[in-house]
């Protein structure tokens, strides 16, 4: 029974029973920061266990996507783990209990193929149940066929479940499916999980429970006043039974890639023995390549994209350690090429936007692989010789310092130094390793600080911190406010009492107004007046979290430590610069509506007036989607939505889907900027009060800037009409120019430039006739200097150079062929004399030579050969004597 199938059976089946039928839910487990992926049917239902969202129905059924990355380290060892899988579930939401759970789960496992079940004989089930659940126990038996030694008690490890936290937990029972004498010991599930094959676990949440200090320990507080079920089913697992294969990476839906995998590295598969412990290596490469290829096809296609944190990162190794399972099968090309629409063909029954989907998915993959394959290329030979040599010199551990400098200097990753050098039976010094890291870490941070504010010490800041606590920005809500000075320092950090006039100081208030440059927004300028003295600010920065330093000079007067002043920020600046941020998350927001989820930020500039944004999506954005992107931003300020921002836990802006980059670090408060209903988003920066302030936005420029990163430049406001204004008046001067409407210049100027290009060609044509017309009458001139016949000319004006040594060719091919031949031909171009000449075979065999004649008229200089030579670079008077030379020349030899 093919697994599609399957799973239909099982939705029908629970259909029919009263339940719901719900959709998957993507991979990313978006709701839950404590979890990357989804890893079981319930996931999605948690609210209604916990009683924290009422459901819509009382009974539901699902088959949904798991991620397990736990079990990497299984797959393929064991006969029935794979990090991607996917789990049939039926649901009752205070509804029906064990005694509707247990029957159901038995009459679809047993129901004959025929009347639609799974057909599996009653005989060969075992059940386990929770120590003391002799409810569960009572009902088994009651089951036809079932029999009370195929029913196991098991403890708080095997049999309860809870989700770790205070809340409902209850007892489970487990179905097993007895595979035969063949896959291991006789006994039950007790003595051998991979013979005994758990296929169906069934929970019944009925306590609830608190003290939870382990899945083990724990306190039952009393019973839940509404009972529900939970179960899941692998389908893989039943598949596997079902297709009497030994494992799951045999099934329909991952068979055809292992297959195609074997064939590529020439492995044969199958070397091992029914049962799991049997497994033989080559084949557990093979069920890895398999498994993973599947897993990257659908965690790309539920919108996770290669990276180097959380899901990106998981993504990522999987991919990896698929394509190394193929080179250490023997595979040097690109794997994913070749696999990727293989897996495509085997999931896409179940999941048709896969195939509607793979061009997008596949130019992620096999990006990432090529990306992948010159790590490897750079970083392998340099692993070999460090593991070789480390091993020569007996040493049980590859140092930290090689690991370091793989990683830093070759891109090479941890974790795959970690497992080649373990495959050679060697340690790496993880810690050294660590501490390298850390270091660097720190000096980058240092360094990047220095870089803003000319201190590599942050000693001096973090000083000022102390003393006087976080500087408050006050600028959400004020261009201008009173404040007091707080420190003045000078140019090597050090406090200054007093700054006079032309000083530049680093000054902090106490409050401020202006803005430090962050998030891509630039820092305000403006003036700081303070006593007797004016500053005008230039810069600011945060040096250190929580501190803002104004870099200013001192115009006029004296400023001092301690005094009272006036801060002032430039408003026009700062208004510019908020409609680019406002604009840069209405673009954000849009590109996304139009690429996908994954178009996601990854930098951004925000300018007086104009913007940079970059985002992640493979490959170029046609011009008619940036069309329709402009568009649906400019239609957004027309709706002059309001601006909005709050602070909220992160939680609840996870809630409200607000967008914020993976592996973001923020403490538990937010702040979250909304654009209306429109674009939400976590943000620190100032923006305007109603969209329609933006006025305008104009994208100019759409480019690549490194793999799979792209960027937008915008004009916004008074910038981008200026911009639209600017190339306005150049349409209205060319349209005069040309005496056509506007709308036509595009199309006058392309005929233009083809009646150009058509009569330049003409222009050649024509010059090279006139040049080569007079072949015939100069070949009739030939004089006759001792028997070789001689032709001495200049070639008209204007003649190019290869009109120059095709007139002297015709004039050759002209004259007849008996009689020994000498043709030259002088040219002036740019100031310049150029000589060639053409000897015949009859001259050939007098003597002549073309090139000796050529280099004896210019001394040496000149190249060719005997038939025909040329030379030149001397000042164009020396045209008739350069004649001459060939000419005396000639009558020498003859
Ligand atoms: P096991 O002990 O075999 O790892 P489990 O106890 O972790 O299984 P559950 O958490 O009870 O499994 O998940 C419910 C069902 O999902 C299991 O009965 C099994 O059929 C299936 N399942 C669990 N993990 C995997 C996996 N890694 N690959 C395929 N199917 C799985
Ligand atoms: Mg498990």
């Amino acid at each position: 029974m093919r697994t599609a199938e399957i799973k239909r059976r099982y939705l029908a089946h629970f259909e029919a029973n009263g339940h719901t039928v719900v959709p998957s839910a993507p991979l990313p487990a978006i709701d839950d920061p404590n979890l990357l992926f989804i890893n079981a049917g319930m996931v999605q239902f948690v609210p209604f266990f916990l009683g924290q969202r009422t459901p819509p129905y009382p009974r539901a059924v699902s088959v949904q996507k798991c991620i397990r990355t736990p079990d990497i380290d299984e797959v393929g060892k064991t006969s029935r783990h794979g990090t991607f899988f996917q789990m049939n579930g039926n649901f009752s939401f205070g509804d029906y209990f064990k005694a509707g759970a247990i029957p159901l789960a038995w009459e679809l496992s047993t129901k004959p193929v025929e009347q639609g079940g799974f057909g599996l004989d009653p005989e060969k089930i075992w059940a386990t149940v929770y120590l003391d659940d002799d409810e569960a126990i009572e009902i088994w038996k009651q089951q036809p066929g079932m029999s009370p030694d195929r029913i196991v008690r098991r403890g708080k490890k095997d049999n309860f479940w809870s989700m770790g936290i205070p809340g409902p937990a209850g007892p489970c029972s487990e179905l097993y499916y007895d595979r035969g004498p063949a896959y291991g010991p006789d006994g039950g599930p007790e003595v051998d999980e991979d013979r005994f094959l758990e296929y169906w676990n069934l929970v019944f949440m009925q306590h609830e429970i608190t003290d939870v200090k382990s899945k083990e320990d724990f306190t039952i507080v009393g019973d839940l006043p509404k009972q529900n079920i939970d179960t899941g089913m692998g389908l893989e697992r039943i598949a596997s039974i079902l297709q009497g294969k030994d494992n799951l990476y045999e099934i329909d839906e991952v068979w055809p890639v292992l297959a195609r995998a074997a064939e590529l590295t020439g492995t044969t598969y199958g070397k091992s023995g029914h049962a799991a412990s049997e497994s033989h290596p080559d084949d557990v490469r093979l069920r890895v390549i398999a498994d993973h290829v599947r897993t990257s096809l659908m965690l790309i296609g539920d919108g996770v994209t290669p990276s180097n944190e959380g899901r990106g990162y998981v993504l990522r190794r999987i991919m990896r350690r698929a394509i190394r399972s193929m080179r250490l099968l023997g595979w040097q090309g690109q794997s994913f090429q070749e696999l990727l629409p293989v897996a495509r063909d085997c999931m896409s029954p179940s999941y048709p936007e896969l195939a509607e989907e793979f061009g997008r998915i596949s130019t992620y993959a096999y990006a990432e692989e090529d990306a992948f394959l010159s790590t490897l290329r750079a970083g392998t030979t340099i692993l070999d010789t460090a593991i070789t040599e480390t091993k020569r010199a007996k040493q049980p551990q590859l140092s930290g310092d090689k690991a370091f400098q793989l990683h830093d200097t070759y891109g090479f990753p941890i974790d795959l130094t970690l497992e080649i050098a373990q495959e050679q039976g060697l340690e790496v010094d993880q810690d050294g390793f660590r501490r390298l890291m850390a270091d660097q870490r720190a000096r980058a941070k240092a360094d990047a600080a220095a870089r803003k504010t000319g201190h590599t010490d942050l000693s001096a800041y973090r000083s000022v911190l102390d003393q006087g606590g976080p500087v408050e920005f006050t600028g959400y809500a004020e261009v201008s406010r009173e404040s007091r000075v707080r420190a003045l320092l000078g140019g090597d950090g050090e406090a200054l009492p007093v700054a006079g006039e032309g000083d530049y100081v680093e000054l902090v208030l106490d409050h401020t107004p202006f803005y430090a440059e962050g998030g891509g927004q630039q820092a305000d300028t403006g003036i700081i007046n303070v006593g007797g003295g004016r500053l005008e600010v230039v810069d600011v920065q945060t040096p250190v979290p929580g501190l803002i330093v104004h870099k200013a000079r001192v115009l006029r007067g004296e400023v001092r430590t301690g005094e009272a002043g006036f801060a002032e920020i430039d408003v026009t600046r700062r208004k510019a610069i908020s409609r680019s941020h406002t604009a840069t998350h209405l673009i954000h927001q849009t590109m996304r509506a139009f690429l996908g989820e994954s178009a996601t930020q990854a930098g951004s500039l925000n300018a007086p007036g104009r913007l940079r944004f970059d985002f992640n999506t493979p490959g170029a954005v046609s011009p008619d989607v940036l069309f329709d992107v402009e568009q649906q931003v400019n239609e957004v300020l027309l709706r002059d939505l309001e601006v909005h921002a709050f602070i909220t836990s992160q939680e609840e802006a996870r809630r409200l889907g607000a967008m914020a980059l993976f592996g973001e670090k923020y403490g538990d408060e937010v702040r979250v900027v909304e654009v209306g209903d429109y674009a939400r988003e976590l943000c620190g920066g100032t923006h305007v009060a109603r969209s329609g302030q933006l006025g305008l936005v104009k994208i100019l420029t759409e480019s690549s800037i490194g793999s799979g990163v792209r960027r937008v430049e915008a004009l916004v406001g008074i910038d981008a009409f200026g911009f639209l204004a600017k190339e306005h008046l150049l349409v209205s001067r060319l349209a005069e120019l040309f005496r056509v409407p506007g709308e036509q210049v595009a199309d006058r100027v392309e005929q233009t430039v083809t009646a150009l290009r058509d009569a330049e060609k003409e222009l050649e044509k024509l010059r090279a006739q006139m040049v080569l017309g007079g072949a015939g009458a100069l070949a009739q001139q030939a004089r006759d200097l001792g028997g070789v016949a001689f032709v001495g000319t200049e070639a008209p004006e204007g003649a190019a150079g290869n009109d120059v040594r095709t007139l002297a060719q015709e004039i050759r091919g002209k004259i007849d062929q008996s009689r020994p031949a000498v043709v030259a031909v002088a040219a002036r171009a740019n100031g310049k004399a150029s000589l060639i000449v053409a000897v015949n075979a009859a001259g050939k065999s007098r003597g002549l030579s073309a090139s000796d004649l050529v280099k004896g008229a210019l001394s040496g200089r000149g190249g060719g050969n005997a038939d025909l030579a040329q030379g030149g670079g001397v000042p164009a008077d020396q045209v008739p004597s350069l004649l001459a030379a060939v000419e005396k020349a000639v009558v020498e030899a003859a």
